[in-house]
């Protein structure tokens, strides 16, 4: 039985057993497979998106089920426990799927948000650049207008489902180099354009999703394309973030939970001196401490959630979920591993969640540039000025 908390109503709980129900049975027998092949399975995206399970939260219009966040939240939790880089669908879908409702043209996206909800389609966000990704603003890659088009020159690196996304989310400079965020523009670029080619990293981790570069020469985008206000996309578009930071957390809580659960029973089974591992304080209590510091989290993400769904300011509590609960979730699986002794070390799940997690500790923001916004929030951006 899972336990009650106060922002996970009888609906909630059931979409999350209804989810945990599909995650056991269709995503985790892969989850070692697609590690080693690389290839996010599109039939399985399919079938989540069937079942209602990618960007719930969007509107009915779109393909979504109007649900809340913390509908998406329960979601991402479950999938991640079965594969983290499986729920890369949900997370992609989610931060892409509020940033084209809200700031796309409805004729443009309105058939894309339908694709991706359905499981159809993988949009790829595109910010990071190869001079550097926490300075996030500094961006390089042009974007320029000639006549009805935006035209595309430049790259952008360490981007998740690089090469299998079917379009991204890109944003460029429109304004010059001095003008910082207020000359960055965000356009919707279907990857399958003239112009665009891709390349895919070698990952520790996070494998069946992946990373690579996406190259853009002389791509050209119709002006309908752009997402937010010409020079705004930086201020209006990453407003997003706040979503997809409690998503990762909860995401990361998951791969932590699943990890903790499997090791408590092990521990109570497994015997050494005539005892279960258990009865050894060196065993149980840094596993009873790093639960207590899971469980915390966890409703931290749920309550930034809460706030989301709510209209309520909750940038500083998204920075807290994505430094914590990826590092937590690290510590975690880093304490189960070795009470599994030398099995734990073997090419299976305990080996491949370490990795997993490890890649939310860099994606998305460091937990450097995420204490950074948490201290703004607190004392204010002139105190707090880089
Ligand atoms: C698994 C994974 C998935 C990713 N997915 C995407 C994606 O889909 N789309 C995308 O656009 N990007 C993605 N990224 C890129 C990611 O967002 C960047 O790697 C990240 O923002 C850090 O940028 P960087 O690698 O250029 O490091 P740098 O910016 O060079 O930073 C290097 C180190 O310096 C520290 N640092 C930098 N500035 C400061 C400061 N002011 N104070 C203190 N410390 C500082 C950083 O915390 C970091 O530890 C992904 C990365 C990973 C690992």
């Amino acid at each position: 039985m899972r336990p009650v908390n106060p922002y996970l109503d009888g609906d909630l709980m059931a979409l999350a057993e209804q989810a945990r129900r599909f995650a056991i049975a269709r995503v985790a027998p892969g989850f070692q497979e697609r590690d080693r092949t690389r290839v996010l399975d599109r039939t399985l995206m399919a079938e989540m998106g069937a079942m209602g399970f990618i960007a719930p939260e969007l509107p009915e219009a779109f393909g979504g089920l109007g649900m809340g966040s913390l509908a998406a939240g329960v979601i991402h939790e479950e999938i991640a426990r079965a594969d983290l880089s499986m729920s890369y669908v949900n997370l992609l879908a989610s931060l892409n799927g509020q940033i084209l409702a809200r700031h796309g043209e409805p004729k443009l996206v309105g058939p894309w948000l339908r694709r991706l909800t359905q499981g159809e389609a993988l949009i790829a966000l595109a910010l990071t650049e190869p001079r550097g990704g926490s300075d996030a603003a500094n961006l390089r890659l042009r974007i320029e207008r000639d006549g009805g088009d935006y035209v595309l020159n430049g790259e952008k690196t360490s981007i998740s489902a690089a090469d299998q996304a079917d379009a991204a989310v890109v944003f460029g400079r429109t304004g010059s180099v001095e003008s910082g965020a207020r000359g960055v523009t965000a356009l919707f670029v279907p990857l399958d354009l003239p112009g665009v080619t891709r390349s895919r990293f070698d990952c520790h981790g996070q494998r069946a999703i992946g990373r690579g570069s996406l190259f853009f020469e002389n791509v050209r985008a119709p002006l309908s394309h752009r997402l937010g206000e010409e020079n705004k996309g930086f201020v209006q578009v990453m407003q997003g973030f706040d979503f997809s930071r409690a998503l990762i957390g909860l995401q990361a809580l998951g791969v932590a939970r699943v990890a903790l659960e499997e090791t408590w029973a092990h521990v109570a089974e497994r015997q050494a001196f005539g005892r279960p591992l258990s009865a050894f304080q060196g065993v149980s209590h840094p596993l009873a401490d790093l639960d207590t510091q899971v469980e915390a989290a966890r409703l931290l993400c749920l309550q930034t959630l809460w706030l989301r769904d709510r209209g309520a300011p909750h940038s500083a509590e998204a920075a807290m979920c994505k430094w914590w609960a990826p590092k937590l979730a690290y510590d975690v699986v880093h304490q189960c591993l070795p009470m599994f002794g030398h099995g734990g070390y073997d090419r299976g799940p305990m080996e491949q969640r370490l990795r997993d997690v490890l890649g939310f500790e860099i994606g998305d923001g460091t937990a450097q540039i995420m204490k950074t916004i948490i201290a703004r929030a607190r004392v204010g951006r002139e105190a707090v000025p880089a």
